[in-house]
């Protein structure tokens, strides 16, 4: 690249140097007139000058010749001598110019040689040395004189060539320029090209087809800035020169062939194969043996020529055949390489003298190759920005999914820990609360210790706990929490006038609770769950014994991440349901002790509960010095009731009795069936004679009771009752009962329907 541009600077440099000088001067004249031909080689006089080239040498020998080229009937001559009578002109520095020459020269006027290019041996023979233009410089007075050229070849071709034209120097230089500047030009613009796909090669898939292209492209340039005349201006070294002419010339087909073979690599294309391997092959040995001088290079060129268009022929069969199995871009490559190769084989034509001399423009040819390139480049490259845009943003909306994917997993795994930490602590806080239920004797301890705890359990809600009260009718306030101050936003009493308040175990259906007392009237609070705690009890079955309230803040699913309203509510509801079954066990073992020291007939307690009671009470009385008294009631002929009235009268008899009972005994007394038709009472704080006043006002009520069963009149019962109190009538309590039954004992050997106290024959020192 370096070397081309500076060369263009040069030629523009001298183009204008000579443009000015040149454009004064005669224009140039073509000898195209006059030739004559002698075949074979002239003898050398006695001072060394050719005979030939003397005015007196025989003319008849000489032949004239329309251009002094393959004279005819060569018969395998390799010298032969033309001649032409110079005309005259009006030039400053005239200068005779030939194209070329096959293969080596002398030139002589005047019995003179004025101009050799080559050398020849004494045998008339020589080596070639290239393919120059030549400019030989014309003495004075040249006008009307004959000029002579002895020539030698052992080339297919023999003679000058191309075109010979008398001119000035400055206008030689410019017609060289003029003639050379389009192949030198687009032999840069190829050069670009051939960079270009190097630069592919290395960052594409596609690096053997590039690489064939770089070839193709680097071979062009070089050939037409080898074969354009003006690279002899800038270096006179013609061998040079034909070399690197040659070499790219016979590397075309290489770098052809290599193409086509990428492109038909599914056609196992082992002919293009061949052709590639055969003139690489060629260029080797025919540059090598040139170059040691085992043969003259311009020897190689005819040879190659018929090896090219085999090559071509074949390639264009192989081509045509597989010329719809390729792309647009591919097609258009091998029809501007058609183009370049037609232009190289009329140019071969010409050179061989098939048609007659011209200048092929065989750098239109590289022009075509180079600008088709250029094109599917340019095609490529927006094919290749679209995608890439379009990769682009599929890659960033896959980056932008991906990440949105991983965070909401983060987040969804830490919302997952938060909740199992959660989720932890509040089964850890509910199987304390039932471990503290389980310790409890009682319904109502129980529900004291569920208004201490319940806060943790509802943390971090606010909320508050309800009993219920009055049947079921309302809910009385236990606890509240999560309130600053005293300002509870639940009622102290809640009162249900539709029954229970409904319970609301999912977020989604929040039910709203009353804001006073009167929830007919008032609507109901938003953002509130309400829950219950329902107990199994075996007297009255399921009831909900309490409530539980909780209040919602306003976005509690959005805000708390840590766990959803709905997995709370749902942890909630268990947790109250288990405390719920804890409490039921309460109930229901409160519930069995009740009927275990009650009595079913009369509702009394019964004597098991006596018995402990009275054991208790004794132990009160004597430890805190308070009296206790005790009555034994037994009803009279109570046997001969029942005979008289049946069984079921006499059960309606005994509940008589209890209800008397119970309506003559204050709350402190209690009441007791002791068995059968026989009672108990006992009556801490009394004194003998208080307890004997009372009996004496149950018998009296008594007497005053008729019996009803079944809408008879059944008349009246008596009874007997035996009195004791301490420390009255003994040292020890326990003694009490012992002592009141023999006084009920005497009642009846009294004659029944009386009271009896204890015997007062007792120290009075215990008063
Ligand atoms: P006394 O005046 O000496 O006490 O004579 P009594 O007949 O009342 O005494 P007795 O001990 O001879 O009889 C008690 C009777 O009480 C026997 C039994 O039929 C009756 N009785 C005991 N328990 C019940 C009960 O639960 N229902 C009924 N209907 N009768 C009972
Ligand atoms: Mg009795
Ligand atoms: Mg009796």
């Amino acid at each position: 690249m370096g070397s081309v541009s500076l060369l263009f600077i040069r030629l523009i440099f001298l183009s204008a140097c000579l443009w000015t000088f040149a454009s004064a001067s005669a224009s140039p004249l073509a000898l195209s007139e006059g030739w004559q031909y002698r075949w074979g080689d002239s003898p050398v006089t006695d001072n060394g000058v050719p005979a030939w080239v003397l005015e007196d040498a025989a003319t008849e020998e000489w032949r004239a010749i329309s251009f002094p080229s393959n004279p005819p009937n060569r018969q395998g001559r390799e010298q032969v001598w033309f001649r032409i009578t110079l005309p005259d002109g009006d030039w400053r520095a005239p200068v005779l110019y030939i194209y070329s020459v096959d293969l080596i020269v002398q030139v002589f006027l005047d019995g003179e040689r004025i101009y050799q290019y080559g050398t020849f041996d004494e045998t008339g023979a020589g080596r070639f040395e290239g393919w120059p233009w030549h400019a030989i410089a014309l003495p004075e007075g040249f006008a009307g004189k004959t000029l002579y050229f002895r020539v030698f070849s052992n080339y297919t071709d023999i003679g000058l060539w191309g075109e010979v034209s008398i001119m000035d120097r400055p206008d030689l230089v410019l017609y060289i320029l003029d003639n050379s500047l389009e192949a030198l030009v687009i032999a840069g613009f190829s050069a670009l090209i051939g960079l270009l796909a190097i630069i592919f090669a290395v960052l594409q898939t596609e690096k053997k087809s590039f690489g064939s292209i770089a070839l193709f492209a680097f071979a062009s340039a070089v050939m037409l800035v080898a074969e354009s005349q003006a690279s002899q201006l800038l270096w006179n070294q013609p061998l040079v020169w034909d070399y690197l002419a040659a070499g790219s010339y016979y590397l075309l087909p290489v770098a052809m062939a290599l193409l086509l073979e990428q492109w038909l690599a599914d056609h196992r294309p082992w002919i293009i194969n061949l052709i590639w391997k055969l003139h690489l092959l060629y260029a080797t040995v025919a540059l090598g043996l040139s170059a040691g001088s085992a043969i003259d290079l311009s020897s190689t060129f005819p040879p190659f020529d018929a090896l090219f268009l085999v090559s071509l022929a074949t390639s264009t069969v192989v081509v045509m055949q597989r010329f719809r199995t390729l792309v647009t871009e591919q097609r258009v490559v091998l029809l501007s390489c058609g183009i370049f190769c037609v232009l190289l084989v009329v140019d071969m034509a010409v050179a061989h003298g098939v048609l007659p001399w011209g200048r092929v423009p065989v750098s239109w040819g590289t022009l075509a190759f180079s600008v088709s390139v250029v094109l599917i480049s340019l095609f490529h490259f927006s094919r290749h920005q679209e995608a890439l845009h379009t990769l682009n943003l599929s890659l960033e909306q896959q980056v932008t999914e991906r990440t949105r994917k991983a965070e909401a997993l983060v987040r969804r795994e830490r919302a997952r820990v938060r909740l199992l930490t959660f989720e932890n602590e509040k089964n850890r806080v509910l199987n304390d609360i039932i471990a503290g239920l389980q310790d409890c004797l009682s319904l109502s301890q129980a529900l004291n210790y569920l208004a201490r705890v319940m806060a943790d359990l509802c943390s971090p809600l606010k909320g508050a706990l309800y009993q219920r009260i009055e049947d079921g009718r309302a809910y009385e306030r236990l606890a509240h929490w999560g309130y600053a101050g005293e300002a509870p936003a639940f009622p102290l009493i809640l009162a249900t006038a539709g029954g229970v308040p409904e319970a609301t175990p999912l977020p989604s259906r929040y039910h709203n609770l009353p804001d006073d007392e009167a929830p007919d009237s008032s609507p109901w609070r938003e953002g509130a769950v309400c829950f219950h705690i329902d107990v199994h009890s075996a007297s009255e079955g399921v009831q909900t014994l309490g409530l539980l309230m909780v209040e919602v803040p306003e976005n509690f699913s959005s805000r708390s991440a840590d766990y959803g309203a709905a997995r709370l509510f749902h942890a909630l509801n268990q947790g109250l349901e288990r405390i719920g079954i804890t409490l039921s066990s309460i109930t229901l073992h409160e519930e069995l002790q009740k009927y275990s020291y009650e009595d079913a007939l009369t509702g009394l307690k019964n004597r098991r509960y006596f018995n402990q009671l009275l054991e208790h009470e004794s132990a009160v009385a004597e430890r805190s010095k308070v009296s206790l008294a005790l009555l034994v009631v037994d009803i009279d002929h109570f046997k001969r009731f029942n005979d008289n009235h049946g069984h079921e009268a006499g059960d309606s008899a005994l509940k008589a009795v209890s209800r008397v009972l119970q309506q003559q005994f204050r709350d402190s007394d209690v009441v007791c069936r002791f068995g059968g038709e026989e009672f108990v009472v006992i009556m801490p704080g009394a004194k003998l004679a208080g307890a004997r006043e009372k009996a004496e006002n149950l018998c009296r009520m008594m007497r005053a009771t008729p019996i009803q069963h079944q809408g008879r009149n059944l008349g009246i019962i008596t009874l007997s009752v035996g009195v004791a109190a301490w420390p009255e009538c003994a040292r020890d309590p326990d003694d009490l009962l012992g002592l009141a039954d023999r006084a009920l004992y005497r009642a009846k050997e009294g004659g029944r329907d009386r009271i009896e106290g204890c015997s007062t024959d007792l120290p009075a020192s215990m008063g």
